[in-house]
């Protein structure tokens, strides 16, 4: 498994806006936010992406969502909602291979997404 550059933030080698952390768990400010709230929420166990997940990640994949559930009642965006993303691949995007749960909030998002 390669290191990204998410390893050095867990590993505070380089700087992050962390807005909380647990045993297994990590979230901070996306670096170039899309919306007025962009975080990423990430486990510390290194998954290069969600073709990555193992059975026995189960129930830490669950806890990132319980992080980002947590986090948006937290900020006072259960009422209005938000969007919770995760890309996998060439095709959606996805530029870190470190698998993270993009929570953006704070505005209306558009659907089906282009
Ligand atoms: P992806 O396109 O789904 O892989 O999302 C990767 C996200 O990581 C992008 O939204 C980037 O802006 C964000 N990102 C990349 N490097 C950093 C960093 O050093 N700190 C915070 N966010 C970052």
């Amino acid at each position: 498994m390669s290191e990204t550059i998410f390893t050095k933030i867990i590993n505070r080698e380089i700087p992050a806006d962390i807005v909380y952390e647990d045993e297994v768990s990590l979230a901070f400010r996306d670096i170039n936010p899309q919306a007025p709230v962009h975080l990423l929420v990430i486990p510390k166990k290194e998954i290069a992406s969600i073709n990555e997940i193992e059975e026995g990640d189960r129930e830490l994949v669950g806890h990132l969502y319980w992080v980002a559930s947590k986090l948006a009642k937290e900020m006072g965006f259960a009422e209005d909602g938000y969007r919770t993303v995760m890309n996998c691949g060439e095709n959606a995007g996805q530029t870190v291979f470190h698998i993270h749960l993009h929570l953006l909030a704070g505005k209306p998002f558009g659907w089906p997404p282009y």
